[in-house]
């Protein structure tokens, strides 16, 4: 018997889960179905970010900075840690616990939002209509007003060049999951993934080479701002190769060789373990997108409207399956919007306020333009700037590194961007996303008070640097 809904979102990342929960609350009759194995065969909703990305990726970052603290930060504290030692398998473990205590409460929202979850693939058929194939191999048909395709992306593989064996050479998933700490680890690619998880196993003990095929580091940042990131990074002693263009990999049961071009020299190195993480691809197979002749950019992004709807009638699309950011949030607040335009309410996503962060050490954190963008753009610009030296809180956590720069307008006074690269600035950054939002005027945030001592001190320096009444900086 075909079951009928409103809506199926085929896909339950962060994107297609709170589509569906988000309808489900403003009374559609839904269904979600997601496809997603863990390594051990358990189904789970959640996507990449839950399963694969953000969340695993954010569990060992933590463990690992704990790890490298007792080691190197403590005794300044006074705190005198001898042998602290590393369990790999327990951290792994919480890891886990973290990623599935959050996967597991999705069942729990589907529950309260009355949308019904399938475990297994989906297939559109048109006219509505979505083959569903439980992991079991058991199929139904399943029929809808409106599908949404939120089947999201997957790592790139250089085929040619490195392709993944799952042993030697891994993507971002395999690199969170490996049971021993690489003696010698290579990365290729320089992105927001690459040296996040070089991090991870730096900090652990790796000794770990990133090469990045451009010559220039982090280009989406803001540049004195990645400048400042790679001379913390340099120092923790991520080997980061910029210009460095990989030829091949080859793996045996020794390791990987690697050999790569840089200042046209042909140079090799040989590591234990290789991650790939060179961006990620639209993932639309098997979904039967190109037979129902839903359209496709040349780089196999789904195309949509301003309102999501795809070049099929009743078909909508979000997520990095869509492209933009391929990030989390950003695909979040698609699928709640797409839901409520559904259910016929007026709801937007403000694409110039989409925050980005790196979890490193220090972190980094960014939204709106840079100061170059500004620029190109034609605005004339001031800009402030104000350090985590000068910040109380800063030395009282012994991270007094980093800045935080403000680009204004300065016709209008408003604020253009904001980049911070410090302590704690993936939390710090909320702040200046509302700015943007509710387009402030530095003045506006220059009469805000800001608790003291807070980190969040530094973003309000900056603001009053940009006019040069700043009381610390
Ligand atoms: P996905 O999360 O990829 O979910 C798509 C789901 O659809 C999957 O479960 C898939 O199995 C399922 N699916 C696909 N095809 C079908 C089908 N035909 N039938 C049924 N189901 C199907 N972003 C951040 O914002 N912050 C971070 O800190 C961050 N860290 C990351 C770290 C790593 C290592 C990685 C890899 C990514 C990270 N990201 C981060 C990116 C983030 O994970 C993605 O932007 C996000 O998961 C995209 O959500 P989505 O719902 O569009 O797609």
């Amino acid at each position: 018997m075909s079951e009928t809904y409103d809506l199926i979102v085929i896909g339950g990342g962060p994107a297609g889960y709170p589509c569906a929960i988000r309808a489900g609350q403003l009374g559609m009759k839904v269904a979600c179905v997601d496809a997603w194995l863990n390594h051990d065969g358990s189904p789970a909703f959640g996507g990449t970010c839950l399963n694969a990305g953000c969340i695993p990726s954010k569990a060992l970052l933590e463990s690992s900075e704990l790890y490298h603290r007792a080691q190197h930060e403590f005794a300044a504290h006074g705190i005198t840690v001898e042998g602290a030692k590393l369990d790999l398998a327990q951290m792994q473990k919480r890891k886990t616990t973290v990623s599935r205590s959050l996967t597991s409460g999705i069942k729990m929202l589907f529950k309260g939002a009355g949308v019904v979850g399938y475990e297994g693939w989906g297939k559109m058929l048109g006219d509505g209509k979505v083959e569903f194939t439980a992991h079991d191999g058991k199929t139904e048909t399943l029929t809808a007003k409106n599908v949404v395709i939120a089947t999201g992306s997957a790592p790139v593989e250089l085929k040619k060049i490195a392709a993944f064996d799952n042993d030697k050479i891994v993507d971002s998933w395999g690199a969170l999951e490996f049971d021993a700490v690489p003696g010698k680890l290579g990365v290729i690619g320089a992105g927001v993934i690459g040296v996040e998880l070089g991090s991870v196993w730096s900090r652990l003990g790796a000794e770990v080479t990133i090469l990045e095929a451009l010559p220039n580091f982090l280009p989406m940042v803001d540049e004195q701002v990645a400048k400042e990131a790679l001379k913390h990074y340099k120092k923790q002693g991520l080997d980061i190769k910029l210009g460095a263009k990989v030829a091949s990999a080859k793996a045996d049961k020794k390791g990987v060789a690697v050999e790569y071009e840089l200042d046209g020299k042909t140079e090799t190195m040989q590591f234990d373990k290789l991650i790939v993480a060179v961006g990620r691809r639209p993932f639309t197979d098997k979904l039967g997108a190109q037979e129902l002749g839903v359209k496709l950019t040349d780089r196999g992004f789904v195309e949509v409207d301003s309102n999501y709807k795809t070049s099929v009638d009743g078909v909508y699309a979000v997520g990095d399956v869509i492209g933009g950011a391929m990030l989390a949030h950003k695909g979040i607040e698609e699928g709640v919007v797409l839901a409520e335009r559904l259910a016929g309410h007026a709801a937007t996503v403000n694409y110039n306020a989409v925050p980005s962060v790196i979890y490193t050490t220090p972190e980094v954190a960014w939204v709106g333009k840079s100061e170059k963008q500004a620029k190109e753009e034609g605005f004339e610009i001031k800009t402030g700037v104000s350090s985590f030296a000068a910040s109380g809180r800063a030395k009282a956590l012994e991270q007094a590194v980093g800045f935080v720069k403000v680009i204004s307008d300065v016709k209008t006074d408003r604020i253009l961007g904001v980049h911070m690269v410090g302590p704690y600035v993936s939390e710090m950054i909320a702040e200046s996303v509302l700015a943007l939002e509710y387009a402030a005027t530095t003045e506006d945030v220059a009469l805000t008070m800001h608790a003291h001592p807070t980190l969040a001190e530094t973003f309000h320096e900056a603001v009053l640097t940009v006019d040069g009444r700043a009381i610390h900086g």
